[in-house]
């Protein structure tokens, strides 16, 4: 196998139209009618001015809707037996936010049209927007959506022949981590996504699907430090779960992190049985606090401690990541220390070559010098695998296309009145993700797949 077609393969840098702008002008004239006391107010997309993302508390309801993903199914069962509802009435109405997520109340067909009145009144469906669509032509496909206040996260589909059909999503608006080599955190820290923010991504995820097909893993590994928002991560991931929600098992997901080690010790206490990724990237804490400066206060011993109580608490494999960058921690000597590090654990690790960003002086090695430094661990008893990314053309780094997207707007507020025709983000795009662990195809068949 070539690892050149594997890093290199060909796709296609499509820019097609955001799948909701379109239905969602089809579908006014319906809306004018069915609902004529927000004839203006899409469930999907954004109003014109940026505005506050809405409470969560109901304080505002009477200003904004309630997002209808801050009411967990229980909540949605409880106002529904409060109206009268029959009982089978929840499930259609999960139905058709989760299992087919439709655009608007009034498109949940089998729902009586006073109800569905009621609930527009009631609830906002969708509380973000797709502003780009891009597609690889291995399926990878990525969009950029915009949130309530204006702010821009991204999400990944990934697909493969196995029929897995992976969700990579975000948690937080920029990044304050700050690591080095990453794009997600150039721009800085924004603010945490909410849960029902991290849930929409998901279903617009869920959208790119067939109705037939269902997202079956969640790679947190989108923008953001997923432990500096584990509480709204944990609500999300609860309703994703859920048999209600969209029953994609727990198993199944993998969360990312730098290592936080109070917080990796409150997810192990959550009993669940999550993946746990840490993003290493360097074997000796004076590397890794240059690459990753949250390290500076923590230190990989305090992580890797950490990594061993929840494995010791779950029972599921930690995954050690460690991008390869040219130069920076690529030599067989980092390979030793980093075998040393794992040897008489039961860890596993990834190795990625790095995806180039073009504000960041940081290379890839080449594909033979990634295999070398594999083979380094392994001759040294690591359970250890080169991970391969897809969609590369549409992922050159974490949260590039945002970063993309925010030169854009810059731009074009500063040349008011030129033609814009989108080329800035069409021609590039990035995404933040890799293949979960299931989806890794291993070098030789050493390499066991730690996840469900
Ligand atoms: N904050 C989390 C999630 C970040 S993104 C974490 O640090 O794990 C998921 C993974 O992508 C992390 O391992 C991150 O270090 C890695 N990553 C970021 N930018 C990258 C790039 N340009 N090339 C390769 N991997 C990258």
């Amino acid at each position: 196998m070539s690892l050149d077609t594997e890093f290199g393969g060909k796709s296609c840098h499509t820019t097609v139209p955001p799948i909701d702008q379109d239905q969602h002008a089809e579908d006014q004239p319906a809306r004018a009618e069915a609902f004529p006391d927000r004839t203006n107010d899409a469930d999907v997309g954004p109003p014109a001015q940026a505005e506050q993302p809405p409470r969560t508390d109901g304080a505002s309801e009477r200003q904004y809707p309630r997002p209808m993903l801050t009411m967990t199914p229980d909540e949605l069962d409880q106002w529904l037996q409060a109206r009268g509802e029959p009982r089978y009435r929840l499930r259609q109405v999960l139905h058709w936010i989760y299992q087919q997520p439709v655009e608007s109340f009034e498109q949940m067909s089998d729902i009586p049209k006073s109800l569905r009145r009621d609930l527009h009144r009631a609830f906002r469906l969708w509380t973000t927007r797709v502003l780009e669509r891009q597609q690889a032509e291995d399926g990878t496909e990525k969009l950029l959506l915009r949130l309530m206040d204006g702010e821009t996260v991204e999400c990944v589909l990934l697909r493969d022949d196995r029929g897995h059909r992976t969700a990579c999503i975000s948690t937080q608006v920029g990044c304050a981590m700050g690591c080095a080599f990453c794009a997600s955190g150039l721009g800085g820290f924004k603010r945490n996504l909410a849960a029902y923010e991290i849930l929409e991504q998901l279903l617009h995820l869920r959208r790119l699907l067939p109705p037939k097909e269902r997202l079956t893993h969640i790679v947190v590994m989108g923008m953001g430090e997923p432990l500096a928002n584990l509480k709204n991560l944990l609500a999300a991931l609860e309703v994703a779960t859920s048999p209600s929600g969209l029953g994609i098992s727990g198993r199944r997901v993998t969360i990312s992190t730098v290592g936080i080690p109070p917080a990796i010790d409150r997810l192990a206490e959550t009993g669940k049985p999550y993946h746990l990724a840490i993003s290493l990237h360097a074997p000796t804490d004076e590397l890794r606090s240059r690459l990753v400066p949250s390290n500076q206060h923590t230190g990989i011993k305090a992580i890797m401690n950490a990594a061993d109580r929840y494995f010791a608490k779950t029972g599921r494999r930690v995954t050690l990541e460690y991008v390869l960058i040219a130069g920076v921690n690529d030599r067989l000597e980092h390979a030793v220390a980093l075998a040393e590090l794992v040897k008489n654990r039961t860890a596993f690790v990834n190795v990625i070559a790095y995806n180039p960003v073009p504000e960041l002086p940081y290379r890839s090695p080449s594909p033979a010098r990634v295999q070398r430094f594999v083979d380094k661990l392994r001759e040294a008893g690591v359970n250890a695998r080169i991970r391969f990314r897809k969609g590369v053309s549409i992922e050159a780094g974490c949260g590039q296309l945002r970063r993309r997207f925010l030169a854009a707007k810059v731009q074009d507020n500063g040349a008011r009145g030129k033609a814009q025709n989108g080329n800035s983000l069409g021609q590039v795009a990035a995404a933040p993700c890799d293949r979960p662990n299931g989806q890794d195809r291993p070098t030789d068949t050493a390499g066991q797949s730690p996840s469900a």
